[in-house]
């Protein structure tokens, strides 16, 4: 290991940065944010920094730096661009033991500033040594995604409950089993929901030994459109951690495969005509599994509360007492239309979206025609790929022109996109010339049109 990563404890602390453009800025208020008190030595000062020192009660000195300034500070850090300059600091400041740091010359340091995920206090900081910064920088990166935002306000309460836990249990076993359970069980997952108070009252039930009946939860989570990198941080991380999976034909197999390993999984999929498990029997079965004491992770396709029945099954739930959470997902006519390049509203040709239903209810295509006619309004049709032929003329029957462009997008977002092009006249023959199946989008309007234009840009997107 070529450098031990320490925490450095900096409230009140004198530090001195030498240099006032930029690149100090940007130290400047790291150290700020840590509680030192900044001793800035510069020939010329950001009005930023100059803002900065105000506020957090930090000091400037405008002139060059002499020999013996870094006496009194615990860190240096030199950020000019005068690389002789560096050199003196650095050395002047190893003569004295002080630690320090010369931005982008890992050479002179003998600290260096990490790439951090700030989830105060909890604080994780990842370095290549100064070798690769930016290998660095894309390893934060990902650990930012695995690491919900709300991780500070949990380790907040941990914080807060510290002495309380160790008083309650004397026994070093007990009190990590107590916080394995806490940090990662429905305490948690009620923090990251934004209902502190509530996890903190679970908290106190379980110091005080009232917890001992467990209870399950759903989460009702929107898997997108197909696309897995099209999941929502809060989606994988609830995929990650439910007991059982419930999902549907039109969940991707490989998001059904981000899942934890070790959880159920039930297919409750539905084809239009083909239910292989009624929507009631759905509901029961979400209430059933979680009054068993399971957490219950009910993967839809898009967007829950989308044409995804999402409604319904949080009636139950709260009828039964469940609790539950829902995670929004991105709805198929988001993605299958950026995907495809079309831009569902534009300044100048749709001022307005409608997003509506194709599937018949009890044999009839029922729906508000007149409602659907107007040319700045784009109309997207969910599950209508049967009835096309009906929705292409009624709506040239209500008024919309025949040679309005028609987009279908089958298996929008996936490697297996298709994009159909036609009119309100001849889509209905083209997709039967080209077999489109299911699932797929219908886009109607002027915005189609742009496709064309836009090409260059989908093209970039994806081979399409
Ligand atoms: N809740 C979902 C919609 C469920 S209804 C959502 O928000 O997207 C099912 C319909 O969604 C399908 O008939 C089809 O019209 C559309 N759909 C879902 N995924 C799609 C995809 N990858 N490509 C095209 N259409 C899709």
């Amino acid at each position: 290991m070529e450098y031990l990563p320490l925490f450095h404890q900096l409230r009140e602390q004198p530090v001195l940065l030498i240099g006032g453009g930029e690149v100090a800025l940007r130290k400047a208020r790291l150290l700020a944010q840590a509680g030192a008190r900044l001793r800035v030595v510069t020939l010329k000062l950001h009005p930023e920094l100059e803002k900065l020192l105000e506020q957090t009660g930090g000091v400037y000195q405008l002139r060059g730096w002499q020999a013996g300034d870094c006496q009194g500070h615990v860190l240096v850090v030199a950020a000019t661009e005068n690389s002789m300059l560096n050199a003196e600091v650095a050395a002047e400041a190893k003569a004295l033991h002080v630690p320090v740091n010369v931005v982008d010359t890992p050479e002179l340091c003998s600290v260096i500033f990490p790439a951090i995920v700030d989830r105060s206090p909890l604080v994780v900081a990842v370095s290549s040594g100064g070798h690769a910064p930016v290998l660095a920088r894309l390893v934060r990166a990902k650990i930012e995604t695995v690491l919900p935002a709300a991780y500070g306000k949990l380790a907040r309460l941990a914080q807060k409950y510290r002495q309380a836990v160790k008083k309650r249990f004397g026994d070093l076993q007990q009190r990590r089993v107590f916080w394995e359970e806490t940090l990662q069980g429905p305490i948690a997952e009620q923090v990251f929901a934004g209902n502190f108070g509530q996890a903190e009252q679970m908290l106190q039930d379980k110091l005080a030994g009232e917890a001992a009946q467990v209870t399950g939860e759903v989460y009702l989570v929107g898997a997108g459109p197909g696309d897995p990198d099209l999941l929502t941080f809060k989606a994988l991380r609830l995929m990650q951690q439910a007991d059982v999976v419930l999902y549907d034909r039109l969940v991707a197999s490989e998001i059904v495969d981000m899942c934890r390993r070790d959880a159920d999984r039930i297919y409750v999929g539905k084809a239009a005509s083909n239910h292989s498990l009624s929507q009631e029997k759905i509901n029961q079965k979400l209430v059933a599994l979680a009054q068993e004491g399971k957490r219950v992770l009910r993967l839809k396709g898009g967007d829950p509360f989308i044409f995804g029945r999402g409604g319904e099954e949080i009636e139950e739930l709260a009828q039964n007492g469940i609790p539950f959470q829902v995670v929004p997902g991105i709805t198929s006519a988001s993605g299958c239309s950026s995907y495809a390049g079309i831009p569902l509203t534009h300044r100048d040709y749709a001022q307005s979206v409608r997003f509506v239903t194709g599937h018949p209810k009890d044999g009839n295509l029922d729906l508000p025609w007149s409602e659907l006619v107007s040319t700045t309004q784009t109309v997207v049709f969910y599950m209508g790929l049967g009835t096309l032929p009906v929705i292409a003329s009624q709506l040239v029957r209500n008024g919309r022109a025949a040679e309005t462009p028609v987009a279908v997008i089958e298996r929008g977002t996936t490697a297996q996109q298709r994009v159909i092009l036609g009119t309100l006249d001849d889509i209905a023959k083209r997709i039967m010339d080209e077999q489109v199946e299911s699932p797929s989008l219908i886009i109607v309007g002027e915005v189609v049109a742009l496709k064309e234009r836009l090409a260059w840009f989908a093209g970039q997107q994806r081979n399409l």
